[in-house]
């Protein structure tokens, strides 16, 4: 162990209980930061010695595919300050490393409303902006307003606005153009007193039917649905949906309908649509399958599960996957979270 100052450097960390796809996996580097200064320290660190940083957050959407080369960050930067900048009208910014579902509770409570819909999603409030996350008609996008993020070559910091941020269907430039360039530190949305419930999602709607909920009950409904359909990362692990849903052109979409009626899709801008990557993964049978150590979630096909296996094992299946839904359906299925360990 080497001591850093106020920053603690752990070599050969074990990243397994970091991370909840729990497959095997080592930092070469390993240090925990929980404020800003402590996070400029551990870029110095890795400046000094050409370390390639990588960050961490609650380790809900990454993959180790073997051992990450250089230095870890895990931002632990927690805090949460709001300002009414219009009545009823919030700007809340929380700090990278404050727990995304205990963020949304405390926005409930202080009736500051906007997130019920986005209730029990895995991970940390810095991690949010990368994937742009979303669930049950909702995008963080759609309340964003701004983030503060550390350049991980200069140390400098940086204020980016929702356009900068270019947010798409889970994606951000942060993992196009950006990716791995930005520490990001703290996260400003804007949230409302004014409740405006958004129950259109089908599951949601179909549970709540007849009732004119509050946020409160929205959130309610969100995470007893997910805990009946996700599998807990505490007793199997996972990592989420391991698939984006794909977005197709009106052609395929037609010619796949020829033979496919009962496909599920959802109209997109552009004369596009998006199909249930679940739907085609469970069509070419893989729902349920167990497959050594590793397998497919029983009731959401989009999950891959981890029964004590590796990351390269998890690999295996999810291109086993690609091939049978590209062979059956010609649609290419993109992996949604970051593989580390891969050679470049
Ligand atoms: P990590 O896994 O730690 O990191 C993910 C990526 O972000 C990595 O590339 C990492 O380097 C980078 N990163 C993390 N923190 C920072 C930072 N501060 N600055 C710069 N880069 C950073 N996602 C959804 O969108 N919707 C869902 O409904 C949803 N449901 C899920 C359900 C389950 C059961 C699980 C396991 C996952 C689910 N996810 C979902 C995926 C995941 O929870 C989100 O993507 C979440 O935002 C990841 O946060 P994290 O802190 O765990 O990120
Ligand atoms: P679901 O309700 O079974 O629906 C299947 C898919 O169809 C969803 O992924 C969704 O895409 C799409 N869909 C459903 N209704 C739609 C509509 N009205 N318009 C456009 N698209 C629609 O999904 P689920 O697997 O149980 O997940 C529920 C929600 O939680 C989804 O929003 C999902 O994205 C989110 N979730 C995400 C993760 C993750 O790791 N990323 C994990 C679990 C759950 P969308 O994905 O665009 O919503």
């Amino acid at each position: 162990m080497i001591e850093s100052s106020a920053i603690e450097i752990i070599e050969n960390a074990d990243l397994q209980p970091f991370t909840t796809m729990a497959v095997p996996g080592r930092a070469e580097y390993f240090c925990r930061v929980d404020n800003q200064q402590q996070l400029l320290q551990a870029l110095d660190y890795a400046r000094d010695r050409q370390l390639q940083v990588t960050a961490l957050g609650g380790g809900s959407n990454l993959l180790l595919a073997a051992d990450i080369v250089g230095l870890v960050v895990q931002l632990n930067l927690i805090g949460i300050e709001a300002s009414e900048f219009a009545p009823g009208q919030f700007h809340v910014s929380f700090a990278a490393g404050e727990n995304w579902h205990q963020a949304v509770e405390h926005c409930l409570q202080q009736s500051w409303y906007g997130l019920e819909n986005l209730s029990l999603i895995p991970g940390n409030m810095g991690a949010a902006p990368i994937q742009n996350i979303g669930a049950y008609g909702v995008e963080l996008c759609d309340l964003f307003v701004s983030l503060e993020a550390i350049e991980i070559s200069s140390g400098k910091l940086v204020v980016m606005d929702k356009q900068a941020c270019q947010f798409a269907y889970r994606d951000s430039i942060f993992k196009q153009a950006y990716k791995g360039r930005y520490l990001i530190t703290q996260v400003t949305l804007l949230l409302s007193s004014v409740a405006q419930v958004n129950i259109q999602y089908p599951a949601l709607a179909s549970a709540l039917e007849g009732t004119e909920p509050s946020p409160e009950q929205v959130s309610a409904a969100v995470c007893r649905i997910r805990r009946e359909k996700l599998p807990d990362p505490q007793q199997i692990p996972n990592a989420g949906s391991f698939f984006k849903n794909p977005v197709i052109g009106a052609e395929l979409l037609q010619s796949l309908l020829e033979t496919n009626a009962a496909m599920p899709y959802f109209k997109q801008p552009n004369d596009r649509a998006k199909v249930p990557a679940a739907w085609l993964i469970d069509q070419c049978g893989f729902r349920g399958l167990r497959s050594g150590k590793v397998g497919v979630h029983q009731h959401q096909a989009l999950v891959l599960v981890n029964f004590g296996g590796t990351g390269a094992e998890i690999l295996q299946l999810a291109e086993q996957i690609q091939l049978a839904v590209q062979e059956r359906f010609a649609i290419a299925l993109e992996i949604e979270p970051q593989i580390y360990g891969l050679p470049s």
